[in-house]
């Protein structure tokens, strides 16, 4: 007979690891087993810009994932470069930083099996059954935690209906930064351009919009050049471009199905404005853990739908704000912009990004008038 876990978790990402080691952390009895198609160490396109705040979610010294720590943060916009008052960011290589995750959780007694890609997820039985390219595993509960190119919730129907950014890396191990991090306005009109400085070098990256007809004709890796070229990055060794997805939050949506849940970036649990999402990967995955480890214990898993309100009260109610800065953002940016453009509005951003603060205490409904006016006027 083949054993039933508890938890069955898809993805060995920041979502996949947080919840993993959360469930283990509440209740060191509960049967988790984490899947991931990769071998790990993985690589995984991102800028690599980590909130502390997600010291909040994970009981451990986060210390040796992190590379460096960044507190000088600059926006560029029509050629003015605004600097923020310091705001500590944590700067990561996510090979090193989503192995370390794992090791933890693997520490905590999370069972888990590298190199192993779930094909579907069958939900007629009561406990729903993983097929996966070694064979069949069975679970009480289990977890969609396979990020922004997951084909299983859509293939399930149960995908989130997100907005997609198009957003392309580039890993430059050599070239030493100033220690500082841009937000570039002034290389792409849908989007912006970033550059996070590493202590091996820098990560370099864009993104834009895929809007409808314009589908497959963003022109990243031209603008990418563009951009990179005034940190004497001259041309693109194909090996460290990365081009991937990203799906932002885009309001309201059922994450669980059943028994089956939803976390991270397939929830479209990343912030709409900056793309930011690993801090809500991670808190996301904390959450879910929270619901399942009280609906394991009262062994009633209609209780798992307690995530869907958490989601909404922990990280959807603040998104709504950024989802509106986004839309206003999306819709005029040459006329927006201005607005945005001062060493207040970049304090505002970084006590938000460094989870000092939130959203909804930052953007005013004032402010929300003086937008929809611009926008207009
Ligand atoms: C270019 C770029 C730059 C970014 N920069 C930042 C940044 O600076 N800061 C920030 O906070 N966020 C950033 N993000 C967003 C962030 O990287 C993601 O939102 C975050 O990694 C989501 O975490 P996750 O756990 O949901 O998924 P992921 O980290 O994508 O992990 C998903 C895992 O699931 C596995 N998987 C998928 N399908 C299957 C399957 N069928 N079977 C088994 N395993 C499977 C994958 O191998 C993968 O390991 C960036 C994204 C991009 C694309």
């Amino acid at each position: 007979m083949t054993k039933l876990y508890d938890v069955i978790i898809i993805g060995a990402g920041p979502s996949g690891t947080s919840c993993a080691y959360n469930v283990k952390r509440l209740n060191s009895d509960a049967s988790v087993l984490l899947l991931d198609k990769a071998a790990f160490p993985r690589y995984k396109p991102c800028g690599g810009g980590v909130s502390p705040e997600v010291a909040n979610y994970l009981d451990f010294d986060l210390k040796p994932a992190i590379d460096s720590v960044c507190d000088t943060v600059v926006m560029v916009a029509n050629g003015q470069e605004i600097t923020g008052d310091k705001y500590p960011l944590w700067m990561v290589r996510r090979e090193k930083f989503d192995n370390y995750l794992l090791s933890r959780a693997k520490e905590k007694g999370v069972e888990f099996k590298h190199s192993v890609e779930v094909q579907d997820i069958i939900t007629t039985n009561e406990t729903p059954t993983v097929i996966t390219s070694i064979g069949e595993f069975q679970a009480k509960i289990v977890i969609i935690a396979e990020g922004g190119r997951g084909k299983l919730a859509k293939k399930l129907g149960y995908a989130a209906k997100n907005t997609t950014l198009a957003a392309m890396e580039y890993e430059h191990y050599t070239a030493k930064g100033n220690g500082k991090l841009y937000i570039d306005f002034d290389y792409n009109d849908s989007g912006y351009a970033w550059n996070f400085p590493k202590s091996d070098g820098l990560s370099l990256g864009i993104g834009g919009f895929v809007k409808g007809q314009d589908k497959g004709k963003v022109g990243l890796p031209q603008k990418l050049l563009n951009y990179t070229k005034q940190f004497s990055v001259d041309e693109l060794d194909k090996k460290n471009l990365h081009g991937h997805p990203i799906l932002l939050y885009s309001g309201r949506q059922k994450l669980v199905h059943d028994r089956v849940m939803l976390i991270g970036e397939i929830a479209g649990c990343v912030d709409p404005l900056t793309a930011e999402g690993i801090r809500p990967a991670i808190k996301s995955g904390f959450l879910a853990a929270k619901v399942i480890n009280y609906a394991l214990a009262k062994n009633d898993f209609k209780l798992l739908v307690n995530y869907d309100l958490a989601f909404h009260k922990e990280i959807g109610n603040d998104f709504y704000y950024a989802r509106i800065m986004a839309y206003f953002l999306n819709k005029n940016l040459s006329r927006i912009l201005p607005m945005l453009s001062s060493k207040r509005a970049v304090n505002a951003f970084m006590s938000v990004f460094s989870g000092k603060s939130t959203y909804r205490e930052k953007i005013s409904w004032r402010r929300i008038g003086k937008l929809i006016w611009k926008s207009i006027f």
